[in-house]
């Protein structure tokens, strides 16, 4: 008997309506500052997906026995992310609205902040989690509020100080880092502290977006960025930050900035799909 071939990350292939979580895709990089490719992403991801299994020994856990729908790419108007934004905020928006879980692929960095506005709708006392090499606190880059490198600036410009949370971070002007001092928790090259924030929030049961920028990661694991920044973290390493984020109440995430042409080696791409793998696995487990 032959079977349908799916065009979604493996095993992700629920009906929407028994879906806890949705995954879809944001393919644009309009406002990337150095190589552009993070379009191309969410496609990359969902192809070598097949390369893995679809269990994890790690967490003894198997994305079989997760319900999870993948929307696949949304049709999004190349050079325009003020209209990017508020597509990305209506699709994120119905998915939440429909008592699901949203799972965004991107795409550059700058895409986070309209799933970040839908999910700051749906649940008023948010807290961001941010893991990324970069600050992304710039007021603008070459003009432009709405660029990747100011993407945490205008989550904050919703959110106000003492709800966002950085970590991993080793690049940014002297002037962001001074200004996180005063309005967000930043703890520059690790996840040192992250245990305690992740347990001040559990115990308030906080509602958290998490935003993960795959150039946290060593560019010598994961060179297919466009900023690569050497003395990131280790794969393993990563995995243990988010398994503990993942503990708490995680409504919202989303996993951007591979831009699969820049390591030809293909492993980039491998190493974020494992990282997809492992979030889904730990989000479906809630349930
Ligand atoms: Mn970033
Ligand atoms: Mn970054």
């Amino acid at each position: 008997m032959l079977h349908r071939q799916f065009d979604s990350f493996i095993a992700c292939d629920a009906d929407y309506r028994d879906a806890d979580i949705v995954l879809f895709g944001a393919p644009f990089d309009s406002t990337t500052s150095n190589r552009p490719g993070t379009r191309f992403g969410p496609r990359a991801i969902r192809q070598e997906s097949f390369g893995l299994e679809t269990y994890s020994p790690w967490l003894d856990r198997d994305l079989t026995d997760c319900s999870v729908f993948d929307a696949g790419d949304m049709e999004l108007p190349f050079g325009d992310s003020k209209t990017t934004l508020a597509l990305i905020r209506e699709q994120t928006a119905t998915i939440l609205g429909d008592g699901k879980r949203p799972f965004l692929l991107g795409g550059e960095h700058s895409l986070t902040l309209g799933a970040v506005q839908a999910t700051l709708e749906q649940y008023p006392d948010l807290h961001l989690i941010h893991f990324d090499a970069h600050t992304d606190l710039r007021e603008e880059y070459l003009g432009v509020e709405l660029s990747h490198a100011s993407v945490i600036r205008r989550c904050w410009d919703l959110m106000g100080d003492g709800r966002i949370a950085q970590f991993g971070i080793r690049s940014g002007e002297r002037a962001e880092f001074l200004w996180a001092k005063e309005h967000t928790k930043l703890r520059p090259f690790d996840f040192a502290g992250l245990e305690e924030v992740v347990a001040v929030l559990k115990k308030g049961d906080k509602p958290i977006y998490f935003t993960l920028d795959l150039d946290v990661l060593d560019p010598g694991f994961f060179p297919g960025t466009g900023t690569p920044e050497a003395g990131g973290a280790s794969f393993r390493e990563l995995m243990e930050a988010v398994h503990l984020v993942m503990e708490a109440n995680v409504v919202a995430c989303d996993v951007m900035e591979l831009a699969p042409g820049l390591d030809t080696s293909g492993v980039s791409t491998a190493t974020a799909c494992k990282v997809v793998r492992e979030m889904l696995l730990l989000l479906g487990a809630k349930d």
